[in-house]
């Protein structure tokens, strides 16, 4: 049985008596943790979810006796970040830069190993009142950093961060993880003569379909690799047996067109976005996705982050929305924690890793952000309940019946409550009662679809398909994960790609 984990009562009463602490402005590091973190990228206290940080300062002086002060900050893209800490020497305790950066930080010598002589024994006292069974570990087993993480995302990891699977010192934990590919909108599509097929390849984006009606990213990392995996989708689709096997040759050129530029690749990425751009309604740097979903501007795909497309599809604004990942590959972008060099506060940052990856504020920060996290039962779980709604029911009718009755009475009286859970729920359904929009996303197509909805793993409804669509999304499936390649940093040749993009953009 798979039960909707919330944020555990005891911690939500924490949080709801916390009295409000005034602080001096004196200097004490071991009282202060200084996190610099990507904008919008935590759970806030917006939208009914927990103030992570301020959970966080509750409960690292519940652990450890000892009171924090949060100073969270915010940048706005990973150079900015990496030259605070590069060349101003900021005193951060944590940073989150993505994939490439991790390995420039590391080439560098900016980073302090994560994993330090005290690692184990702050990870293992942030856990120790976690059941191992809610990380799909058996009841005896021991909660480590590496046993809940995602593997297949653990070995995509290892190209810039190699103690992850050969062990050894980490630089580097995990935050959030997704893909790119194409947000588009479906009507939109259907009305200009095209099909949902044409949104599984990047020819689409590149060639004289739907001119006038696309976005392409204005970031210079994306074009270039995404202009090249299309540049280079005849001989990718040879290697591949026509994009059915995606096998180690593939990927290997798949890395090569994203990473390691010389001159050829350089002019191939040039060529193609110059040619691309007289196809395109604009370029953009973020209000491409609001356009999408507000339909106010006449484009109907563009290129986006998963992150991106999870964001709007989930505001449910316009249910003509759906991202997919074209079949010629894509790049698995993952964003990281990282302790850097002038860090004055390890043992707080140390805490704060763990606390992030414990159940519910990784549910929290996976819910609020829309992207995945790496705790693998987390992402699991969630995906499961989105898919399911009617499972939140179910744990609803549970956990009163502990409430009232305790917990023997209530595992015994199993399938009985279940039961319940289902006859209410299958009469919210007939009345379209309007309580049902608490429990499912996309609730119009829902209603549309519902008389045939069974609300199980394999039902074909319209509703189904969205909900599946949308935790792809959200968490990159393994049919996503097997093409895909990391970003790595493009060292000396990063100028080249840099003017070969504003060229392109002159043009
Ligand atoms: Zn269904």
């Amino acid at each position: 049985m798979r039960i909707k984990k919330i944020l555990s009562f005891a911690l939500a009463v924490a949080l709801f008596c916390a009295t409000p602490v005034f602080f001096t402005g004196c200097g004490d590091r071991t009282e202060v943790l200084k996190v610099y973190n990507c904008g919008e990228y935590i759970a806030d206290g917006s939208y009914d979810s927990v103030d992570v940080v301020s959970a966080f300062e509750e409960w690292y002086e519940e652990k450890t006796g000892k009171p924090i002060r949060v100073e969270y900050s915010v940048f706005d893209t990973n150079e900015t970040m990496y030259t605070q800490i590069a060349n101003k020497r900021a005193d951060y305790d944590l940073i989150c830069p993505s994939d490439y950066t991790v390995q420039k930080l590391r080439t560098n010598n900016l980073l302090l190993p994560i994993n330090d002589e005290n690692f184990d024994e702050i990870w293992a006292h942030a856990f120790e009142d976690e059941d191992p069974t809610a990380y799909g570990l058996q009841e005896e087993d021991e909660i480590t950093h590496k046993n809940i993480m995602n593997s297949a995302l653990m070995e995509l990891v290892e190209t810039y961060d190699e103690g992850w699977t050969k062990g050894g010192k980490i630089y580097s934990v995990p935050y959030m993880w997704g893909t790119f590919g194409l947000l588009y909108d479906r009507e939109k599509i259907e009305k200009a003569g095209g099909s949902v097929e044409d949104m599984t390849t990047w020819k689409t984006l590149f060639e004289d379909d739907y001119t006038g009606m696309k976005y392409m990213k204005n970031s210079v990392r994306d074009a270039y690799a995404s202009a090249n995996i299309y540049y280079y989708s005849d001989e990718l689709s040879r290697l591949s047996n026509g994009f059915t096997d995606y096998n180690e040759e593939y990927k290997k050129l798949l890395s090569q067109c994203m990473n390691f530029p010389n001159d050829e690749t350089i002019k191939s990425a040039e060529e193609t976005l110059k040619s691309q751009k007289k196809y395109l309604y604009a370029y953009e740097s973020d209000e491409g996705k609001e356009d999408l979903m507000n339909g106010k501007s006449n484009a109907a795909l563009g290129f986006v982050w998963s992150c991106d497309a999870g964001y709007v599809i989930g505001m449910e604004e316009n249910l003509n929305l759906w991202y997919s990942v074209p079949k010629e590959g894509t790049n698995v972008w993952v964003d990281n924690w990282c302790i850097p060099k002038y860090a004055g506060n390890v043992t707080a940052a140390q805490y704060f890793i763990s606390f992030v990856n414990t159940y519910n504020i990784a549910y929290e920060n996976m819910a609020w952000v829309g992207s995945a996290t790496p705790v693998r039962q987390v992402a699991d779980d969630f995906a499961y309940e989105i898919e399911n709604p009617r499972s939140l029911l179910e744990y609803e009718y549970y956990e009163a019946e502990i409430a009232e009755h305790g917990e023997e009475y209530a595992e015994e009286h199993y399938d009985e409550i279940i039961a319940t859970a289902h006859a209410d729920w299958a009469k919210m359904v007939e009345t379209e009662d309007e309580a049902l929009a608490d429990y499912v996303y996309f609730l119009d197509k829902y209603l549309e679809s519902h008389d045939n909805c069974t609300d199980e793993e394999d039902c074909d409804c319209d509703w189904h398909a969205y909900a599946r669509m949308y935790v792809e999304a959200i968490y990159p499936p393994d049919s996503h994960v097997e093409r895909s390649a990391i970003m790595t940093d493009f060292a000396e040749k990063n100028t080249d790609v840099v003017r070969m993009f504003t060229r392109v953009k002159a043009a």
